[in-house]
């Protein structure tokens, strides 16, 4: 999991966040296009786009997904949301709708480890899923 052989027990979690490719946008040191940003919470363009407006929210802080999230803090989902509102407001998403989408651990799909929500519109969404 680490890529390297092995890490001090002490920085475990550090050594989690530090192979986090979300944690590693959220602080700047790679490149996404971001569409928001507070103190809290980012969000991007997603990299493999699914729809005309696919948009990725984050919380800055390494949550490796929504069940987590809600054990540490369950108000960061309310937070989380007027995010999501704010963008579908922004992007033109209130009228037609759009798919709020969380996947979580493997039947969920959940390829990356870090909490995140996705924002798809533009498009009909189809359903049920694959
Ligand atoms: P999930 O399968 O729900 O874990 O979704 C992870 C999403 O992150 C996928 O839609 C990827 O296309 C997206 N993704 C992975 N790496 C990046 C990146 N560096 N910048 C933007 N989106 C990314
Ligand atoms: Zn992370």
């Amino acid at each position: 999991m680490f890529g390297g052989g092995l890490r001090p027990a002490v920085s475990g979690v550090k050594a989690l966040t530090d192979d986090c490719v979300f944690c590693k946008i959220a602080a700047g040191e790679i490149p996404a296009k971001l569409v928001y940003q507070d103190p809290e919470f980012v969000a991007f363009s997603d990299i493999n786009a699914q729809a005309p407006v696919h948009l990725l929210v984050i919380p800055r802080k390494h949550y490796p997904d929504i069940l987590a999230a809600h054990k540490a803090d369950a108000a960061l989902l309310e937070r989380v949301f007027a995010v999501v509102a704010r963008l579908a407001a922004e992007k033109n998403l209130e009228a037609d709708g759009f798919r709020l989408v969380c996947n979580t651990g493997r039947n969920g799909g959940q390829t990356v480890k870090h909490l995140h929500f996705h924002v798809l519109g533009g498009r009909f969404m189809g359903w049920p899923p694959g």
